[in-house]
């Protein structure tokens, strides 16, 4: 009988171990998507689910964007100006020449045409933001040089 109680007992540690090391999805309202096309303009994996695609009706483009862990775009500026509503997580923002803002959930950023910056998440959580590209078609993403790890910190 004690064999068997203490064999249950390992059974049990070895269920909880597995479940601590398993990778938690981040908790957020929309589905994250597949890995996103633009990429090659971010340091680390972001995931893209397109919600409204351009179109001649909304003059809109408004995507689900999932970082991780220390994944952000590069410096980069939007004709049109840009609209993040932040959904999870913990993030960066940075206009050139400002400081480093952090993003929580429930966070509203207005980037204005035009404005060099960069977004993504922070170094120790996974980040996730509703963009909004408005004014299509006049608006056109430039996509500049990396964050590099010294500005990122
Ligand atoms: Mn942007």
């Amino acid at each position: 009988m004690k064999k068997i109680l203490f064999g249950i007992f390992l059974a049990m540690i070895f269920i909880a171990g597995g479940y601590s090391t398993m990778a938690k999805e981040l908790d957020q309202p929309f589905e994250k998507g597949d890995i996103n096309p633009y990429n090659k303009f971010f340091t680390g994996t972001t995931h893209l689910n397109m919600l409204v695609t351009k179109d001649d009706v909304f003059n809109s483009s408004i995507g689900n964007v999932t970082f991780e862990k220390g994944a952000r775009t590069n410096w980069h500026k939007h004709s049109g100006g840009q609209i993040l509503l932040v959904t999870a997580g913990e993030g960066r923002y940075q206009e050139k020449g400002k400081d480093i803002q952090i993003l929580k959930k429930g966070d509203v950023v207005k980037i204005p045409p035009n404005v060099e910056h960069w977004h993504g998440a922070s170094p120790d959580s996974e980040f996730a933001h509703i963009s909004i590209e408005p004014n299509i078609p006049n608006n056109e993403t430039t996509w500049l040089e990396a964050v590099s790890d010294e500005q990122y910190k």
